[in-house]
């Protein structure tokens, strides 16, 4: 499909997709975004219907600059198209176009208690260093499970970090369906096979991210080659010099050997034994992460110059979302006594 046409094979039936992925229009998407979400959602769509969406609602939880929220969701979903997601075989679209995810929560809430929200391990944090806490921020949780029971996911590719949030979604689902019930599927948390956590190349103890304070450490998609090739020979490593993958006291050289191998294949053991230097390592991943980003970056240079394509393909994804999010509304509605 090239970036001026409409998408016209059929998609997938909505209701089979199975597969679950969502990203925060926080910032701009990072290299542990691509190899533990995008990359495997893109390599999913071939074997299992997948669903990838823009959690912008999600992105109100904290303070937040409308603008740049609006933004950061256009510049996302063109990255996810440029990065291989193709629209007639995923359902790609923005949360807030599916009001279903919306009218789901709420009937969540429903089911949810007050203290299994205050538990959470991210409410904790998030909420200690904030002095006005938004009551979306200890809600967020619930929305999530909203996210994945709406179309019936069973897979939900999550990191470490979400694992808490996932078990909530599936205790809900779960009582729902005892005191209810059989309303919902219940989904199962699946770790991506490699690079499930690329750690901050500038703190090793710290997982990359998008919103990371100043970014040094964090390789953005849309870096140009010589910011990447920088950033990568100013990692952070330890003081020895010969190169082994040890993650628990070399963190920083295992950083980088998972790196390499997410990019070029192999296991981070076997690539360690090719190189005398920790010089030589990083040239070789600098290397790497550039060759990885080109041809990325390419189709993304072409899919921005029509942000209305890129705008038709999510309006038709949110289509398909409706259509699905709708039938699981509609059950969840009855089995509540409402719809009468
Ligand atoms: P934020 O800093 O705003 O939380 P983020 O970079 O962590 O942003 P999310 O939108 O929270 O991105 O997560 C999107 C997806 O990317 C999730 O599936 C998450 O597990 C994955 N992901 C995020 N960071 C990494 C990382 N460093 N390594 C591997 N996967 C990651
Ligand atoms: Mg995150």
């Amino acid at each position: 499909m090239t970036a001026t046409s409409t998408p016209t094979r059929p998609l997938p039936p909505a209701a089979t997709a199975r597969r679950l992925t969502g990203l925060k229009p926080t910032g701009h998407l990072q290299l542990g975004n691509l190899l533990g979400a995008i990359r495997p959602l893109v390599a999913d769509q071939y074997r299992t219907p997948t669903i990838g969406f823009l959690a912008d609602l999600h992105a109100l939880t904290v303070t937040h600059d409308p603008a740049r929220v609006r933004e950061l969701t256009l510049e996302q979903a063109t990255m996810l198209l440029a990065a291989g997601i193709d629209p007639d075989r995923s359902m790609l679209y923005v949360q807030s176009q599916v009001p279903e995810h919306a009218e789901l929560h709420y009937l969540l809430e429903c089911a949810t208690g007050y203290g299994e929200a205050h538990r959470m391990i991210q409410f904790k944090e998030k909420s200690a260093t904030q002095r006005q806490v938004r009551l979306s921020l200890l809600t967020y949780p619930v929305l999530m499970a909203a996210d994945i029971l709406l179309h019936d996911a069973q897979e939900v590719p999550v990191g470490e970090d979400q694992g808490q949030h996932l078990e909530l979604a599936r205790t809900v689902a779960a009582r729902f369906n005892a005191r209810y019930g059989e309303t919902f599927t219940i989904p199962r948390a699946v770790l991506p096979r490699v690079a499930h956590r690329i750690m901050d190349l500038a703190d090793p103890a710290a997982k990359m991210g998008k919103s990371n304070a100043a970014g040094a450490g964090t390789i953005f998609l849309l870096d140009p080659p010589e910011i990447v090739r920088r950033k990568v020979l100013r990692a952070v490593t330890d003081s020895g010099s010969t190169v082994a993958y040890e993650p628990d006291t070399r963190p920083g050289v295992a950083n980088l050997l998972e790196i390499l191998a997410a990019c070029v294949g192999g296991s981070p053991t076997e690539l360690a034994a090719g190189f005398s230097s920790y010089g030589q390592l990083k040239n070789a991943a600098a290397e790497a992460v550039t060759a990885l980003l080109r041809p990325i970056q390419l189709r993304y240079a072409g899919l921005a110059r029509d942000p209305g394509y890129v705008r038709r393909v999510l309006a038709d994804g949110a289509e398909r979302a409706r259509e699905s999010g709708a039938q699981t509304v509609h059950r969840t509605k009855r089995a509540l006594g409402l719809l009468v």
